[in-house]
């Protein structure tokens, strides 16, 4: 769209709006998301904040009309572009929708705007004596619509489920333009087809979620990790093969391979050994006495073949062990300033083949390479560091990725285990589904999205 025309949308959005509501088209903040580490970058031709629900079907019906392309915007924590424009449109940004409407403690269950931060939400359920699961490394910016288009997942999700199991219903804007509500403060709805579940991971691309409601648990009284060392991911994953064998629970079951501990080291809270290669990192919780008795157990199956077992005790020390672990994902991008990192997943059998797969695709493209993530989960965050000035890193690392997502599929998984295709996995579904499959993929957005305005380009089985 020419410059003329994007200065008259920004006047009729406005127009429909109010004013202050409606940014040009080039503010850069909203034109990326954390795909950034690897120069993704796009053009928009306005910025939509629309105040609340209703205002949000405005601006929908308007586009659609219109044939102006929407790209809904949470937190842009994302690692796949799936909130950055591509090429054009309204960017619509839920940062607006930020009230929690209830939250009932007694009832254990809450009704939220999209733009909640995730980590605002945990936090209020937590004074109020509750627990929200979902716990993304990126809770203190992503937000609760981006959560559910993304159906995050996070350390807990190994015990707690991902986003999705914690949503029991949907306020979202249908194309052309309709605000609608699916499920609510129930616990069970089979009625219809299960739009709502539709609905969550789909990236934006069949309807924006302006609302959610929300089951919780009582929170945990207490939860205490644990990490055990070991020199090698043999040993390693050996290791979380026994905890499950061993019929205890954990919260997360969490891994670093060998160069995310280098990356990590000098931020651990304690020494960590020299020939430390493998990290796996365990999280006991329940009543104070359920916490004490997994943990004990824990630490007798972990301390075998361990080099060093840490376990913290204290408050302040328990949240230095996990504020080190959120910030795994920055400490490698760190190493040189870039990095191409994917979300595979595999059965937790296949976990090794995936970790020591991951480096060889590094060697064979000359990158140096490492992984962490979800170990209970089979999930990995398989990463190629790049030097961003450097075109050449970035178009070996995106070999790299094919590379791993094929590995991914040969050992039974699949592509995206958390962050989703959003652009730069369009096509590789097709690897992991019969085409039959992919049609009907197709076939549900064509229903939700007729004229291919909601977040195009995105989410793609092929290309
Ligand atoms: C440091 C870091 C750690 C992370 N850790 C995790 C992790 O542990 N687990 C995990 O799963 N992910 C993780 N992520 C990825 C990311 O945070 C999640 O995918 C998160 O759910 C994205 O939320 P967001 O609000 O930032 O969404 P955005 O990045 O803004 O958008 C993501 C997608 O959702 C769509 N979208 C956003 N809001 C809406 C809405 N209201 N309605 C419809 N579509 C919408 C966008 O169009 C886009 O396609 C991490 C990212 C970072 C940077």
């Amino acid at each position: 769209m020419a410059a003329s025309a994007s200065t008259s949308l920004e006047r009729e959005l406005t127009a429909l709006l109010g004013d202050g509501a409606v940014l040009p088209g080039n503010t850069r903040a909203y034109l990326t998301d954390a795909t950034e580490s690897r120069n993704l970058r796009g053009r928009a031709d306005a910025i939509a904040l629309p105040a609340d629900a209703a205002a949000v079907a405005r601006t929908v019906a308007w586009c659609y009309e219109h044939d102006v392309p929407i790209i809904p915007r949470g937190g842009g924590t994302g690692f796949t572009g799936g909130a950055v424009p591509l090429d054009g449109g309204v960017v619509l940004s839920l940062e607006n929708l930020k009230t929690i409407r209830h939250l009932n403690p007694g009832l254990w269950r809450a009704a939220v705007e999209a733009g909640v931060v995730t980590a605002d939400l945990r936090r209020r359920a937590r004074e109020n004596g509750l627990f929200f699961p979902p716990d993304p490394g990126s809770a203190e910016q992503s937000q609760l619509g981006g959560n559910i288009a993304t159906n995050a997942g996070g350390p807990h999700a190994f015990k707690y489920g991902v986003t999705g199991a914690w949503i029991t219903g949907l306020e979202f804007v249908l194309a052309p333009g309709e605000l609608v509500r699916v499920g609510g403060p129930i616990r069970k709805d089979v009625a219809g087809y299960d739009l709502k579940s539709l609905m969550i991971g789909s990236e934006g691309t069949l309807g924006i979620v302006t609302a959610a409601w929300v089951k919780m648990i009582p929170a945990p009284e207490a939860a205490l990790p644990l990490a055990a060392l070991y020199r090698d991911s043999e040993t390693g994953c050996a290791a979380i093969e026994a905890v499950f064998a061993s019929g205890v629970v954990p919260a997360a079951i969490e891994y670093l391979d060998g160069g995310s501990i280098e990356a990590t080291r000098g931020a651990y809270p304690v020494e960590l050994p020299g020939e430390a290669r493998f990290m796996v990192l365990v999280d006991a919780d329940g009543t104070a006495a359920e916490a004490a008795h997994i943990h004990e157990e824990l630490t007798e199956v972990l301390s075998e073949d361990a080099l060093l077992v840490h376990a913290p005790t204290a408050t302040k020390e328990i949240n230095a062990l996990w504020r080190w672990r959120d910030g795994a994902s920055k400490a490698v991008t760190a190493q040189r300033g870039g990095k191409v990192s994917e979300d595979i997943v595999v059965p937790v059998d296949r976990l090794r083949e995936a970790i020591d797969g991951t480096i060889e695709i590094g060697r064979r493209h000359d990158l140096p390479a490492c992984s962490w993530g979800h170990a209970g989960d089979g999930n990995l965050h398989s990463t190629f560091m790049i030097d961003l000035d450097d075109p050449a890193d970035l178009t070996r690392a995106e070999r790299a990725a094919e590379d791993l997502f094929a590995l991914a599929v040969e050992l039974g998984g699949s592509v995206s285990g958390e962050h989703g295709i959003g652009m730069v996995k369009n096509g590789q579904i097709q690897r992991q589904w019969e085409p039959a499959a992919v049609a009907m993929h197709e076939a549900i957005k064509r229903t939700f999205d007729p004229k291919g305005l909601l977040n195009p380009g995105k989410k793609l089985a092929r290309v």
